[in-house]
């Protein structure tokens, strides 16, 4: 893009998806303007893109995004009429650095404080409680050592695979039917379901028994 210094506005970036987000974007959360069931969790031990440098990375600790759309890599804030961001005043960092003629604030700023989960939730011990409890049984350490075994021919490999996937597919409905939490918020708070990500991540296909 030579000589462009200032946004076109032609959605490119929001219709590529919608950001990770860092500490100074929490405001955002508290205030309503970004609610969670908008936001979704790599959670440590998931691949993610690198957005900036390309290819994938093995995450380390919790990548909080803001969603896309339904069969669409758009993110859920961008006005295709408008070509406008709907929470302009309140985007997340990662949009207000976002300049696709200079990308050096942005790679500054990529890895840097990023929001985890328990941060956006430091008032809900109960949630965070749940979140704990949800990693001890469906780590990802464990969902790589048995997608390991299985490529190695363990015999167990894939029953302990389906034991997990069946535990996080009742764990998101244990905490919904008796714990009340919203339905909508379970990607942000567990992460996407374990059998959605072992099958696009590591190409097993494991149904719910
Ligand atoms: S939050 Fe707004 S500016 Fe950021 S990617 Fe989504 S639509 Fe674009």
């Amino acid at each position: 893009m030579p000589n462009q210094t200032t946004c076109q506005r032609c959605g490119e970036c929001c219709m590529r998806g919608g950001p990770a987000l860092h500490e100074p974007d929490l405001e955002f959360i508290r205030g309503g303007a970004i609610p969670l069931n908008c936001l979704y969790t790599i959670r440590p031990g998931e691949r993610a893109y690198d957005n900036v440098n390309g290819g994938l990375f093995q995450v380390t600790s919790d990548i909080v995004k803001i969603k896309s759309r339904e069969n669409s890599p758009a993110c859920v804030f961008y006005d295709d009429a408008e070509k406008a961001c709907r929470i302009y005043a309140d985007r997340p960092l990662e949009c207000r650095l976002q300049a696709c003629w200079d990308n050096s604030a942005l790679e500054e700023a990529y890895t840097g404080e990023r929001l985890s989960r328990k941060v956006i939730l430091e008032n809900s011990q109960w949630l965070r409680e749940l979140i704990d409890a949800h990693e001890d049984r469906c780590h990802f350490e464990f969902i790589h050592h048995y997608v390991e075994g299985r490529e190695a021919g363990e015999p167990s490999a894939t029953s302990e695979l389906v034991k997990i996937v069946n535990y996080d597919a009742h764990f998101r409905d244990i905490a919904v039917n008796k714990g009340r939490v919203p339905a909508d918020i379970l990607d942000f708070l567990l992460g996407r379901p374990l059998s959605e990500i072992i099958h696009d991540q590591f190409g097993v296909k494991i149904t719910r028994i």
